[in-house]
């Protein structure tokens, strides 16, 4: 049985705002979760029904097989990592680790072990004497962080902990709590809106929107098999290029030429024939070389940005404008026309209306 249960949870706001729907997921012990999504699509209330700091509207949350959702954030056993820290001012390092412990009645010495021990795995043995005042944003957050583990409880709640560090300290930061995860294998569920946290850091996925959940799934399976066009869209830097045609006799025209929907399809697309589908592709899928198995355009190019490893190309399909990446060099003596192939198995299918995947 999962170690964590959530059975249809829903949460509808005392104003009427119904801000997470059906929510279903089951976690093993031991799994780093990530939700993902924009700002507002519930991650924070779904996290906050998990830790017992907010009601569950509806639905059921077990642990271990029992059900949870009338105990207190005690008696749940989580430790939480908020984004703002929320570190005692007034308190050393030292302090503001081994409050927790304090405050259950744990023995000094072992409190000291307790507290040497962390502050070791974070790298904060130097500052266990300073205020939180007299710390980088990154020692804070280290300090936050070491605050929950100390703990030493089964699960371990984060909500978007690294959004107020900076751009190289959130790299420094996100590899760190994924090997402090790998050290104590507490059950993780991380919550945060960037993509790149959620695939670099989670054992699966969970892609949310509007309070629904799009798709679960491991990096792999989000990112080669996105369940819809918004997980397609979200998963991938810069997104997946789309557009949109009408299937006639098995075929869509892009970009003035005609794909044979046959070659992804088979028999199947006569279900779709004089329907709306859209294609797409990711920046990265296509080849400057003339591939077999492939889709070939030849398209104009309107701009190109170097970022170094790579440059991105935008360039026009028709009326909709896609992104390819491509090696520097090869970039530059593009000139004008880039022709350029899109492997089949790398193009996707959505329906035109339902904005599902076709499998
Ligand atoms: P996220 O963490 O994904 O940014 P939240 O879970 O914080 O999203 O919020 C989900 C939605 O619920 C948002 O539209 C938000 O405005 C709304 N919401 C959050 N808290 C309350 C509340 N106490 N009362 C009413 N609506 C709320
Ligand atoms: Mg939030």
């Amino acid at each position: 049985m999962a170690y964590l249960t959530l059975k249809n949870l829903n949460k509808i706001y005392p104003n009427g705002f119904h801000a997470v729907h059906n929510f279903n997921l089951e976690i093993e012990k031991g799994e780093f979760i990530v939700f993902v999504g924009s700002s507002g699509c519930g991650k924070s209330t779904t996290l906050r029904m998990i830790a017992g700091l907010e009601e569950i509207s509806s639905g059921e949350f077990l642990i271990d097989g029992k059900r949870a959702n009338e105990l207190g954030p005690r008696q749940r056993e989580v430790a939480m990592v908020f984004q703002s820290y929320a570190l005692y001012p007034q308190m050393t390092v030292y302090d503001n680790l081994a409050f927790s412990l304090t405050l259950q009645g744990v023995d000094e010495d072992v409190i000291e072990k307790r507290v040497e021990k962390t502050a070791k795995i974070l790298g904060l043995t130097e500052y266990l004497d300073r205020l939180p005042r007299a710390l980088s944003g990154g020692q804070r957050q280290r300090v936050a962080v070491g605050r929950a583990i100390i703990r030493k409880v089964g699960i371990f709640l984060m909500d978007e902990p690294l959004s107020n560090l900076d751009a190289k300290q959130r790299v420094t930061m996100r590899s760190e709590i994924t090997q402090i995860h790998k050290e104590i294998g507490a059950t993780t569920i991380y919550v945060t809106h960037d993509q790149t946290e959620a695939m670099t850091m989670a054992d699966r996925i969970v892609v949310m929107k509007d309070g629904y959940i799009q798709q679960v799934g491991t990096p792999h399976d989000l990112y080669f098999d996105p369940a819809n066009v918004f997980v397609a869209g979200f998963i991938g830097e810069p997104p997946m290029n789309f557009a949109k045609a009408v299937v006639k006799n098995g075929k869509v025209s892009y970009g003035g030429q005609e794909v044979d929907l046959t070659r992804k399809l088979g028999d199947r697309v006569k279900e779709y024939e004089g329907k709306a589908i859209i294609l797409g592709f990711r920046p990265e899928a296509i080849s400057l070389e003339d591939l077999d198995q492939a889709y070939h355009l030849s398209c104009e190019v309107e701009l190109t940005e170097m970022l170094g490893d790579v440059t991105n190309v935008y360039v026009m399909i028709g009326e909709e404008q896609a992104i390819l990446k491509v090696d520097p060099h090869d970039a530059a003596t593009l000139g004008t026309t880039a022709n350029f192939s899109i492997p089949y198995r790398s193009l996707y299918l959505f329906d035109g209306e339902t904005e599902m995947a076709i499998k």
